[in-house]
Order: structure tokens, then C-alpha cells, then sequence
């Protein structure tokens, strides 16, 4: 026989979660969002949605029928249309205490553990209406009936306070009466006792102060004065209770006038036990506040944080630092190591960073490989460059996933409070916006919010939305700059490097877009194109009958890991009828930090191939030179930067020692950059291979480059 299915209109479906406490903090579009990803259950009257002992899954939602919670042979309470159960085992992680069944045609929705972390986890506000109604919940459930005849039974005889037991919350289980003027007990129930762990008699010996340590008399006297002169029928407090063996726990506790009154007073004492209600706080503040991968501090907790740091600043007259920290090329690890490598390596991350801060500082994470660093209270904003810095160096050595050694940048944008912004949303943007200028300027490297940022930040909007476009519409050109050879002044070679005339922006440069690009993934179809134009190039030169001078084309890290690179470039090759060796690729230290495994194995099929491998920028990564000796590599090229202050003794050092070591390795050098007779005349002392600069020529269009390879010019 089929299953009977029972439909809910869409409609009356929104109209009931609305009805739900715990659902009313969500946005209408969220709870639509949720109606539509949670599965929607229909079942026949007294199906079992789940029976005491199971494992905890999903909670439930009714959306029609009745819901029939029990323990064993005990009924212990009914679930109708608007409420939700089984949540308990999402937050606890505890076998389910109770079963459930349905008692008539019923619809529920489903919604599961994941949801249930996407959903709650992030909402403190509904995780808080979720454990009162718990807390309400289980205390109906489990104290039920029971305490009030205790209750009744223990004070027989005592009319007055058997009348006040009855008329009084049912769900305290503990019940002591004490003297208001000595705090000594004079008489308590069984429950009290045994939980407490005293006999009756013991009891008596005890004063309300022992058995409450941290309450303060004199405040215990005002509470007793205040219900003995009729100015409160009851107060309530939260205090540790100590028992008999030393151990305490937290209870709530309600004072009541009882007894004849007049000149011997007597106050009753309720008692509940709130052991699990401040375990469940705790959890939920745990979910609510702090990120599970790391354990660091969240979103939320962050933001908390950052409005008493800068109130107290502004209060002190002191700044705030807000460090913007993402991670280099994050995605390039998960996609090719899993995301399993991906998590223990964040976990890694969090570890160094808060090994360097200080106590008062805070470190959270923003969800996927951003974190945030708030350091409050500063006299001096420079303190955050050198942070920086040192969050920077942490970073440097290796991280050990299972059998990688992975290497990985991060980019630091930096906004100061009151400096950058007086709000928290604006200097959240700010440093959001140096950390992007810190990805263009190459990575692995910290930027201080400007205000020009804002207008760089347009514009990178408008890079993203017509590069699109631009592939299609032919707005991509190559230039090429001569490479020179520095003891015969020929040209050895050419650099193959991208433009993008655009008709909106004008001429774009690549350190613009190609980061846009990379983001964006579109770098894939783009690095095609270069490679494929600057083969084709290369064949009609070859054609024209002009000198095969080798063709250099960059490479992206994510072009890099692609799956298809080997496949794509032979197919170039063969397509174009261009020689392997004539092909050089120019990739940065950074392919290599990402997976050594894995890079290796491409550039050993692309070196079998006869390609040519330059490292492009070196001496800017943070690599280790020892790799270099196991990879098959041709070219070192020495970033500009060294040779630009070559006179400065770090960078003639640094030139020095990769001139000797690309020698001893056998590869060659390159120097990047060379604008002036006195650097190149350097570079020849050096014995450095080749050179390319301003010097001897800007990359140029093709018609020019075409010229050049005619006339057959020395430098
Ligand atoms: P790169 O590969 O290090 O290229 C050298 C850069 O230095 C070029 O900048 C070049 O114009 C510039 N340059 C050359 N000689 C001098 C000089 O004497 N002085 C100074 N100050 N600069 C000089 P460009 O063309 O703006 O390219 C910047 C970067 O963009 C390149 O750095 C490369 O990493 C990337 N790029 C360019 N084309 C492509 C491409 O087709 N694919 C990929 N993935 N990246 C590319
Ligand atoms: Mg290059
Ligand atoms: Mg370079």
C-alpha cells in the first residue's frame, strides 16, 4: 500500500514558522530559504519518528498533526503545529532521552544537522529562545508531578507552607526553610537532602551562608528584610550551592516568606538545580561565539569585541589596529590537496597567530580563509607594521599536512581606528580594501588603508565586470620585451606580456586585472589565449624567415595546478608547429610553495617535453633554496628590486648569491628590470647571462618587435 502523503500550501507553510519563537529572529527570505532546502516529512498516525537511544540527526518542526513525546510507558508530553522538537541532541550531542511518535496524520519538517549549524549556530538570539524553551521544557518534563508531592509529603503538618507549595512553581525540587536572623536551617525536604548530601539532622547544623559561600550576608539580610516587611512577595537569585563533600554547583534560588509571621519569621528557600542549563549556556555560547574549525573567537564575537575597543579607545584617548589577514592562493591547496588539508592547515594558521599575540589582542575568523586581528588600546600605530610583520615571518616557515610540506603567504590590509574610520563597518571595509592592495602589490605582503583605496576599489569592480566581455571582443593584445644577452649584446630571447585595451578603462596594465582574473578563474581562458597567440606569433616569424629567438609566456598559479596545462600546451605546440625548446614558461616562487609534490610532477613532464623553466620574481618568496637543487629548472630571474637598489649591500648580496647559486646549480640568470648603464655593467661583473629593461627596450607591440628581429640590433 503506498505511503500517505499530506501537502501543506507553501503559504500556510511560511504562515506557521512565523508562529515560531525560535524562528522569528530569521529574515523572511531566510526562513523561505529554509522551508524550501528542509525536507518535508508526512506520516500515518503512530509512525516512530525516533525512539529513546538514537542517535540525534534533525530536528523537527510540526507543521501539522500531533507529536507524541515518550519515555518508555510514560506519556510525557504532546507536540502540536508551531512547535519543534529533538533539537536537544543537535546542541547536547546525546542519544535522544525520549521517543517520538505521530498520534495522528502529521507533516514535519526535517530540518538537519547541517542546516541546523548554518541556520541556529549562527543566530546567537535564536540559539537563546532554543535552550530557554529547552530549559522550560525539561524542567516540566522531568520534575513533572513528582516534586510537588514530595513537597507536599515532607512539610505535613504545616499547613501554611503546604498551601504556599501548592501555589508555587512546581519545578523547584529542593525546598529548605531557614531563620532570617541566624541563616540557620530549621527544617528542609528529602530532595534537599539527598542532593545536597546531608541528613535532615546535619541540616539543621547549617546555615544558608555554608551551604551558599559566595552569598553575602549583608545581601542575604536585605533580601530576608524585604520580604519580611512585605515589600516583595519572593526574590530570586542565581548563587553556587555547596554540598556536604566540598563539590558545588550553580543553582537558582527563590525566597518566600512563610510561617506565622510576626515576631518569628521564617523564609522558605527553592531550590533548583541549574547544572544543565549552564552546561547548555555554555555550549551555546561556544556555537554562538567561536568559530568550530579553530576554535577562535567568530564573526560575532568579534564584533562585540571590536564595539567595547573602540568605545573604550575613543574614551582614552587611544587608536585601534584592525589587521585584515587572508591567506595566498588558500583555494589552489584545497582544490588540489582536499578539504580536509584545507582545514588542518587553517587550524595550523590559528595556532601561529595566536602563539604572537598578546592576551588582550584578538584574533577571529570570518569564515573561509579570513581572519581578523583587533588590537585595541594602542598609543602607537606604528606597533601594527611590525605586527604585521611578525604575523607575516610566522607564516614563513613550512606547515606539515600528512606528508606535504606546504608552504603559504598571506596578505594584511590594515585600517586604524579613529584614523581610517570611526565606525566598525567602515574600518571592517577599510582594511578589507588595503588587504586587496596588498594582493595586487604581489602578495605575502601587509598595505596601510588610504583613502584612495575607495576609488582603486571602483575600479576593480569595473576591471571585473568588462573583462568579461573583453575576451570575446578582441580586446586583448601581447607585447613583447627583448631579452638581452649580457656578453654578446644580441637578443636571446622575448618576454610575451599581456594588455588589455579596454574601450571603457583604457589601456589596463596586468598587475590590475590579472589578480581580477585569478579571483575570477578567468585566467584559465586567458593564459590559453596568451600561450596560443604568442605560438602563433612565433610561427610567423618563423615563416617570415627571421631568427628563432625563444618566446616566454607567464604562467598563473592557478593555470599552473590546472589539470589540463600538459595536455593544453602540447596541443599548442603541436597546433602551431613551434619547437618545445623555443618555449619558455616563467613561473613565480609561489607555484612551488603551494604543493611541492605536485609541482614537481608537472615541471618534470613539462621539462621532458623540452620546455624551457624560468622562476620568475625570485628572491621575493619565502622559499627554501633547497628545493631548487630537484627541480628541473633553466632560468633564475632576480626580481627588480635587486637590482633596481643594487648598490644597497643587502640586495648586491642577495644578487650575489643568486648569480652563484643559479651557476652551481647550472642553471642561468636573468636580471629583471635594468634601466641603467651602471646596473647592467654590475650584472656583467656578476657574470649574470641576461638582462631586461627599460635599458634596452619597454615590452613593445608586435609590428615593433617584428622590426626589431629585421634589423638584428645589438644592444
Ligand atoms: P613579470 O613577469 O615580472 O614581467 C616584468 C614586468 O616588468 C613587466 O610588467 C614589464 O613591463 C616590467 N618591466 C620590464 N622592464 C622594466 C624596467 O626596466 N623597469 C621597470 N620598472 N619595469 C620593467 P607588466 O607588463 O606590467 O607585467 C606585470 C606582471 O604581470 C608580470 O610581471 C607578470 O607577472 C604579469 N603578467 C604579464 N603578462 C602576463 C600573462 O600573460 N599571464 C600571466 N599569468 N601574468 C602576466
Ligand atoms: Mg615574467
Ligand atoms: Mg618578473
Amino acid at each position: 500500500m503506498p505511503e500517505p502523503v499530506y501537502f501543506i500550501e507553501p503559504d500556510k507553510k511560511k504562515e506557521i514558522l512565523k508562529t515560531i519563537d525560535v524562528l522569528s529572529f530569521f529574515h523572511e527570505s531566510t526562513l523561505e530559504r529554509l522551508a524550501q532546502e528542509s525536507k518535508e516529512v508526512s506520516l500515518k498516525p503512530d509512525s516512530v519518528i525516533f525512539e529513546e537511544g538514537d542517535p540525534g540527526t534533525a530536528m523537527y518542526i510540526v507543521l501539522e498533526g500531533e507529536i507524541l513525546i515518550y519515555q518508555g510507558e510514560n506519556s510525557l508530553t504532546s507536540m502540536l503545529p508551531g512547535t519543534f522538537f529533538g533539537e536537544m541532541s543537535l546542541i547536547e550531542s546525546v542519544p535522544r532521552t525520549a521517543g517520538a511518535r505521530t498520534l495522528v496524520p502529521s507533516v514535519l519538517l526535517e530540518i538537519n544537522e547541517s542546516q541546523f549549524q548554518e541556520y541556529f549556530a549562527t543566530q546567537p538570539q535564536a540559539l537563546m529562545a532554543i535552550m530557554k524553551t529547552l530549559s522550560a521544557r525539561s524542567r516540566k518534563i522531568s520534575t513533572g508531578l513528582t516534586s510537588s508531592t514530595h513537597v507536599r509529603q515532607d512539610f505535613n503538618g504545616h499547613s501554611s507552607t503546604e498551601d504556599t507549595v501548592i501555589s508555587l512553581d512546581e519545578h523547584y525540587r529542593e525546598v529548605l526553610v531557614f531563620d532570617p536572623k541566624t541563616f540557620q536551617f530549621i527544617k528542609a525536604n528529602s530532595l534537599a537532602c539527598m542532593d545536597t548530601g546531608f541528613t535532615p539532622e546535619e541540616i539543621k547544623q547549617t546555615t544558608f551562608i555554608e551551604l551558599a559561600p559566595h552569598l553575602d550576608p549583608g545581601k542575604l539580610t536585605r533580601m530576608c528584610d524585604s520580604l519580611i516587611n512585605k515589600i516583595r512577595p519572593m526574590v530570586s537569585f542565581e548563587t553556587a550551592l555547596k554540598r556536604k563533600d566540598g563539590t558545588t554547583y550553580p543553582a537558582e534560588c527563590k525566597l518566600q516568606l512563610v510561617g506565622p509571621g510576626g515576631s518569628q519569621p521564617e523564609i522558605l528557600v527553592w531550590v533548583q538545580d541549574i547544572t544543565e542549563r549552564k552546561q547548555m549556556e555554555n555550549t551555546i555560547r561556544q556555537m554562538a561565539y567561536y568559530d568550530s574549525l579553530t576554535g577562535l573567537p567568530n564573526r560575532n564575537l568579534l564584533n562585540d569585541r571590536l564595539a567595547v575597543a573602540v568605545a573604550n579607545a575613543s574614551r582614552n584617548n587611544q587608536k585601534v589596529a584592525i589587521l585584515f589577514l587572508d591567506l595566498d592562493h588558500f583555494k589552489t591547496i584545497n582544490d588540489s590537496l582536499g578539504h580536509e588539508a584545507g582545514d588542518q592547515l587553517l587550524q595550523q594558521v590559528s595556532l601561529r597567530m595566536k602563539e604572537i599575540l598578546r592576551k588582550q589582542d584578538t584574533v577571529a575568523r570570518m569564515g573561509g580563509d579570513e581572519f581578523i586581528v583587533l588590537i585595541p588600546g594602542l598609543t602607537d600605530a606604528d606597533h601594527t607594521a611590525k605586527l604585521a610583520e611578525k604575523i607575516l615571518a610566522s607564516m614563513a616557515p613550512a606547515f606539515k599536512i600528512g606528508d606535504n610540506e606546504l608552504y603559504i603567504g598571506c596578505s594584511i590590509g590594515i585600517s586604524i581606528f579613529p584614523d581610517d574610520g570611526m565606525e566598525i563597518r567602515t574600518l571592517l571595509k577599510n582594511s578589507d580594501l588595503a588587504m586587496y592592495r596588498a594582493k595586487e602589490r604581489g602578495r605575502n605582503t601587509f598595505e596601510l588603508y588610504t583613502p584612495s583605496m575607495n576609488f582603486k576599489a571602483m575600479e576593480r569592480l569595473a576591471v571585473e565586470k568588462n573583462m568579461r566581455k573583453a575576451l570575446d571582443r578582441e580586446e586583448f593584445e601581447l607585447h613583447y620585451q627583448p631579452k638581452i644577452n649580457l656578453k654578446s649584446g644580441q637578443i636571446a630571447g622575448m618576454e610575451a606580456l599581456l594588455r588589455w585595451d579596454s574601450p571603457e578603462l583604457g589601456m589596463v596594465m596586468p598587475n590590475q586585472f590579472i589578480p581580477v582574473a585569478e579571483e575570477t578563474r578567468l585566467i584559465i581562458q586567458l593564459g590559453h589565449w596568451v600561450l596560443l597567440t604568442a605560438c602563433e606569433q612565433a610561427k610567423r616569424w618563423r615563416e617570415a624567415g627571421l631568427p628563432e629567438v625563444p618566446i616566454s609566456v607567464n604562467l598563473s598559479v592557478i593555470q599552473f595546478t590546472h589539470p589540463n596545462l600538459v595536455t593544453e600546451i602540447t596541443k599548442v605546440l603541436e597546433q602551431t608547429g613551434i619547437p618545445p625548446h623555443q618555449l619558455e614558461l616563467e613561473i613565480t616562487e609561489s607555484v612551488l610553495m603551494q604543493d611541492t609534490t605536485l609541482a614537481v610532477a608537472i615541471l618534470k613532464k613539462l621539462s621532458e617535453l623540452g620546455i624551457k623553466i624560468s622562476i620568475d620574481d625570485f628572491g621575493t618568496g619565502f622559499s627554501s633554496l633547497n628545493y631548487l637543487k630537484n627541480l628541473p629548472l633553466d632560468y633564475l630571474k632576480i626580481d627588480r628590486t635587486f637590482v633596481k637598489d643594487y648598490n644597497l649591500q643587502t640586495n648586491s648580496a642577495i644578487t650575489k648569491a643568486i648569480v652563484t647559486l643559479a651557476q652551481s646549480l647550472n642553471m642561468k640568470t636573468i636580471a629583471e628590470g635594468v634601466e641603467t648603464v651602471e646596473q647592467k655593467e654590475y650584472l656583467q661583473e656578476l657574470n649574470c647571462d641576461e638582462a631586461q629593461g627599460y635599458l634596452f627596450s619597454k615590452p613593445i607591440p608586435t609590428q615593433q618587435m617584428t622590426e626589431l628581429l629585421i634589423t638584428g640590433k645589438k644592444f
